[in-house]
């Protein structure tokens, strides 16, 4: 392929917007434009990156026993209100109408379209287990598109879906499809990690999370020594044993003047006390009931892990208005002693860390004003102690009592054992040996293609530009010619060399362009294509020609005679 031909409008700066480095990369190098927020275009050396990795996918989907199928993304209303989820997805739903005031949306997913699609032709447990696949476009109106094709609105993804007769044929099929997403990310040439993560909006029974390490990947990793890994988001920490309280030790309760101590912070500069000391009240809306969790000071609450075990689908924040209601005081100033006593209803429920404070701060239930030594196990009524907070340096591992060490990684893939929440919701069953109406269990797992491309160039790069893997490199060969137009000997070597790598089917970029050397060499290793050969006036009055890796410092000469085969030989084809 010629440049000259060839559509790659880089730049040398990103735009403002761009907001992380693969953003910023993927537009300098021309790989995508942005349309709106969320939505972007992707230029033709862009989407031959995504082609590959869609083709990469494709094999080992098809490895597997997957069956690849198409769905349309426009989807209609009465499915989701089947699953209940056209009411429970929530904002990141876009819903249309048609001229006839049908109600439809743009899939963000597919369980429940597909689910309707195997209810109409499957009944038997003889046509079980079956796993279909599809690549397409999926919509979510995100709240804070962002990080580029990473984080978007539209994006393409491949989603597939298994449905077994028995418990033993679902756990297979998802452990057949952990497999391939490990030769998927192997093939990739990723650093990889699958953790446990949570069931989010999707629901079901366990779930992993396949990451691409990247130190400014969104998502925060738990490592444990014993092999135990899992999302922050998920992460169980185990609280070590408090000693029974000590009565000689306890305090009464005294309220002090704290004005203007709005922070956690504030109020410990304020009474000198370590901010461990302090006991945070936090009033979520679960499922629009109110709800209290208490948190030790320096611990921040984990919301999906806090969800997960009220098992509500929604869980916000209260409003100011709420708080002030429930608890009688203002933001900030709320504590929890005494709180059961006025609303019995309520249910309070402490981290269990909380459990070993003593003599500490909370909110004094007045403007201004804490109460000192509250200790939780005296003072408080609490419903019950569990597991709330986000898993932070020092934790312990619940598996094997070892410390976590963290790490940041993308979410590129995720799969998920649902069980039978949508077979149920939407009556897709199949008659077992004894002829008795069961519901299929299922199985969905997801990965972000678009998503995948963004993390390769996170994973690989330097200061001059995108270092592709070779699988997913949108060309093998770099061949810049230099005088192309003016030497007679350049062009007829850069051609020839371009023709014969071709034959050998190795796809090639000659840099035919009437442009300058350096600006060549500029763009090669922004695009960064894994092979560069040099063919110029200098090397070829030699009968030679420059040859260098994309990460390669300096580059080596070779005979022109030879450079088809060498290079045959350095890319492996
Ligand atoms: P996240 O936690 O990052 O929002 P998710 O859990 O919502 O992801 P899934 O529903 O499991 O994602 O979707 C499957 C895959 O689709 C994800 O692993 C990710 O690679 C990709 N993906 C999800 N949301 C987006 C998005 N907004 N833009 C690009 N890719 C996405
Ligand atoms: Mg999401």
């Amino acid at each position: 392929m010629k440049l000259s031909n060839y559509y790659i409008p880089t730049l040398k700066e990103a735009p403002k917007d761009a907001d992380n480095l693969s953003a910023k990369l993927m537009i300098r190098a021309g790989l995508v434009r942005k349309l709106g927020s969320g939505l972007y275009e992707w230029l033709p050396l862009g989407f031959k990156v995504l082609k590959k990795v869609e083709q990469i996918i494709r094999e080992e989907m098809n490895r597997a026993g997957a069956n690849e199928i198409w769905m349309p993304i426009i989807q209609p209303k009465e499915l989701w209100e089947e699953s209940g989820r056209w009411e429970h997805f929530g904002d990141q739903l876009l819903k249309l109408e048609d001229r006839k005031g049908a109600g439809f949306c743009v899939s963000p997913t597919a369980e429940e379209e597909v689910t309707d699609l195997v209810r109409k032709d499957l009944s038997s447990y003889k046509q079980l287990p079956v796993c279909l696949y599809q690549f397409g476009t999926k919509f979510r109106d995100e709240i804070r598109p962002r990080f580029g094709v990473m984080r978007s609105r539209e994006f393409y993804m491949k989603d597939a879906y298994s449905f077994a007769a028995t418990d033993a044929q679902a756990d297979d099929w998802y452990q057949q499809m952990y497999d391939a997403y490990q030769r998927i990310f192997t093939r990739c040439g990723f650093k990889f990690k699958a953790v446990e993560a949570d069931t989010g909006a999707i629901g079901g029974n366990f779930s992993h999370e396949f990451m691409v390490l990247a130190d400014n990947g969104e998502d925060a990793i738990a490592d444990s020594d014993c092999g135990y890994a899992a999302n922050t988001e998920k992460a169980a920490v185990k609280c070590p044993e408090f000693p029974p309280l000590n009565e000689d030790e306890l305090l009464p309760m005294e309220k002090v003047d704290t004005p203007k101590a709005y922070t956690i912070e504030d109020v410990a500069d304020m009474l000198k006390v370590p901010t461990s000391k302090l006991i945070k009240l936090l009033l979520f809306m679960a499922d629009g009931k109110p709800v209290v969790a208490l948190m030790r000071g320096d611990h921040e609450l984990n919301e999906p892990k806090f969800r997960a075990f009220l098992k509500c689908t929604e869980l916000v924040k209260a409003d100011e208005e709420t708080y002030t209601k429930i608890t009688g005081s203002f933001v900030g100033f709320a504590g929890a002693q005494g709180l059961k006593e006025k609303h019995p209803e309520l249910p309070i429920y402490a981290d269990n860390y909380v459990k070993g404070v003593i003599n500490g701060v909370s909110g004094g239930n007045e403007k201004d004003v804490h109460t000192k030594n509250v200790t939780p196990l005296r003072d408080i009524k609490v419903d019950e102690y569990c597991d709330l907070k986000i898993a932070s340096a020092g934790d312990i591992c619940p598996h094997c009592g070892k410390p976590f060490t963290f790490t940041r990684g993308i979410e590129v893939g995720h799969v998920f054992k649902l069980g039978t929440k949508y077979s149920k919701a939407m009556n897709a069953t199949f008659l077992d040996e004894t002829q008795k109406a069961q519901p299929m269990i299922m199985g969905c797992y997801g990965i972000g293609v678009g998503r995948v491309v963004a993390a390769a160039i996170e994973q690989s790069h330097d200061d001059n530009g995108i270092i592709w893997p070779a699988p997913l490199a949108p060309f093998d060969v770099a061949l810049v010619a230099i005088d192309y137009h003016s030497n007679p000997e350049v062009k007829k070597h850069a051609d020839e060399i371009c023709a014969a790598l071709e034959a050998k089917g190795l796809d090639v970029l000659l840099d035919d362009r009437d442009e300058r050397a350096g600006i060549k060499f500029k763009d090669m290793d922004l695009i960064g294509l894994p092979y560069r050969l040099v063919v110029s006036s200098r090397t070829v009055k030699d009968g030679q020609c420059e040859y260098k890796k994309r990460t390669d410092k300096e580059a080596v000469r070779w005979n022109l005679s030879e450079a088809v085969e060498k290079i045959l030989a350095a890319t492996g084809k």
